[in-house]
């Protein structure tokens, strides 16, 4: 019986992270976090109080007094009867269907930039993570919020590729946005998240990278037993 570990998943918008970070705890018996949604999931609050301007100007100020409320607005993930999927909670709503639109996807990344909100996210996520045996995907998990995570891995594949994921499943779900509205939010997105001044999105120097344009998740999930043999974590 080895010690619980922190797996720290980082990379691009929609390049499955999600998918495959859960295989992973699945496979393992962690928990998984998708700190996206919780970033999504202010976002919404943002939206909500009117705290975002059409153009995206964000009033940092109000979203900051209100982060900081006593109680702070409370956001959670909470299984699914279901298939026991993960559902993000606000403030004792689901709001898992809410925080994946494309009008929330636009202006995330901006609420995702500001100093105050990632405070907020970052305390919250060490928290959660302090129990260990933890996957947490996100884009600053291995170069921020647990640097010294065990183990760290960044994933990354063509916009193309993501944008036409992405596409699928959100028809799959209903919502019928445009392949271009896709790929110029991906794209958007990435820039938003490599060159914002707090916790950009980097690859950290101690991840190892994975390219999945190419591989299915079988694929990914095999890799990663690989890597775990390799590094002798985990009971491998
Ligand atoms: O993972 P997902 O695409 O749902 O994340 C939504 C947005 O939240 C990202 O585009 C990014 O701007 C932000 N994010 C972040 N740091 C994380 C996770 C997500 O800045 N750890």
């Amino acid at each position: 019986m080895t010690s619980p570990i922190i797996i720290a998943i980082d990379g691009h918008s929609s390049t499955g992270k999600s998918t495959f970070a859960k295989a992973i705890a699945k496979e393992l018996g962690y928990i998984y976090i998708d700190t996206g949604a919780m970033y999504r999931a202010v976002a919404l609050l943002a939206v909500r109080h009117g705290f975002v301007s059409k153009n995206n100007t964000i009033d940092a100020d109000s979203l900051g007094k209100t982060l900081s409320l006593n109680p702070q607005p409370d956001i959670s993930f909470r299984t699914s009867g279901d298939g026991g999927a993960s559902e993000t909670w606000l403030n004792g709503e689901n709001v898992e269907q809410q925080i994946r639109t494309i009008e929330i996807s636009k202006v995330v990344s901006h609420i995702a930039a500001l100093p105050v909100v990632r405070e907020y996210v970052d305390r919250r996520l060490r928290e959660i993570g302090s129990r260990r045996g933890v996957v947490m995907d996100g884009r600053d998990i291995g170069t921020a919020v647990f640097p010294d995570a065990e183990l760290k891995i960044f994933m990354t594949a063509s916009p193309e590729v993501r944008a036409r994921r992405r596409y699928e499943e959100m028809r799959s779900k209903g919502q019928d946005t445009p392949y271009e509205e896709v790929l110029n939010n991906i794209r958007e997105r990435d820039y938003i998240d490599e060159h914002r001044q707090t916790a950009p999105l980097t690859k950290a120097d101690d991840a190892v990278l994975l390219d999945n344009s190419d591989m299915t998740v079988g694929e990914q999930v095999l890799w990663f037993k690989d890597l775990l043999k390799r590094r002798h974590l985990c009971g491998y």
